[in-house]
């Protein structure tokens, strides 16, 4: 019984960090187009709308309909409930709000309970605690670098350094855990050189036109947490397919302009979580 209470309430965590996810992304793009010199047209309007949040914080202040500015109740905000109660829809202005919050909400809640399940942190000794409770803020992290390159092809330098520094605390967690030694460091040369060694010759190379640079960065903070040089390879290659298929699915269905800049931060980030989970699979197969 316990476990189940426990489970729910790391399922709400992870929701209630989804909704603050969104409200940190939201200001963190009215804070960028305030300090951009000269917007776009349609960046104009998509600043019209977002100029009340400019300066506020995500944990200090509650959220507003975009379309009205309506401040929403509590009874709102609720993650993941509210949404499917007000069926998609502000309550004064009846316009679709919140589509972006309930996926986040939910997605990361079940991210939360997956890490749970998949890291089974209190069978052990505290620092599998530790990683634990770092892995919920990579994840955190991770998410908002997801929505903010797939809605606007970019990730905020302060985001991507962050995820550095969480994967970082995972490795020392691993060294003193002592499943990351002496032997593994090879491989680890080797993930740095496929995932974050790669993006940056390609950034650099093309002037960042094949690929941003933040892309690096966020390959190296993914790298850190592989640790392993196959793993790195395979999760380049579900990205790069998953892009593939993406690329595809979007010309097939007419949408081939809008993807002339694909965002790749979300699927290198999808690509190398599956990596890392599917590592106890692959160990059985593979020298990992
Ligand atoms: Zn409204």
């Amino acid at each position: 019984m316990l476990e189940v209470v426990f489970r729910v309430f790391i399922f709400v965590l992870g929701a209630c960090l989804g909704s603050f996810v969104v409200a940190l992304v939201w200001r963190m793009r009215a804070n960028q187009l305030k300090c951009k010199a000269k917007l776009s047209s349609a960046e104009q309007a998509e600043y019209s709308k977002l100029k009340r949040l400019v300066g506020r914080k995500a944990s200090s202040d509650r959220s507003v309909c975009l379309n009205c500015g309506k401040q929403l109740k509590w009874s709102e905000l609720v993650p993941v409930v509210s949404w499917l109660a007000l069926r998609g829809k502000c309550s004064k202005c009846k316009r679709p709000i919140g589509k972006l919050e309930f996926f986040t909400e939910l997605l990361l809640g079940l991210a939360f309970l997956g890490a749970y399940l998949f890291l089974q942190p209190f069978g052990g000794d505290c620092l599998g605690v530790v990683a634990f409770a770092v892995w919920l803020v990579f994840l955190t992290a991770l998410a908002a670098l997801f929505i903010y390159d797939l809605k606007w092809s970019l990730m905020p330098s302060r985001l991507l350094y962050f995820s550095v520094f969480c994967a970082m605390i995972l490795l020392i967690c691993n060294i003193l855990q002592g499943s990351f030694g002496v032997a593994q460091i090879s491989s680890m040369i080797g993930a740095l050189a496929i995932l974050p060694g790669l993006y940056l010759i390609l950034a650099v190379v093309s002037r960042e036109r094949w690929v941003g640079s933040g892309d690096w960065v966020l390959a190296l903070g993914l790298a850190l947490v592989l640790q392993n040089y196959l793993l790195a390879l395979i999760a380049l290659f579900i990205s790069n397919l998953l892009g593939c298929a993406v690329y595809f699915m979007s010309t097939l269905f007419g949408h081939k302009k809008k993807l002339s800049k694909m965002p790749f931060g979300p699927l290198l980030i999808i690509g190398a979580l599956a990596a890392y989970l599917l590592k106890d699979a692959l160990g059985l197969i593979l020298p990992l």
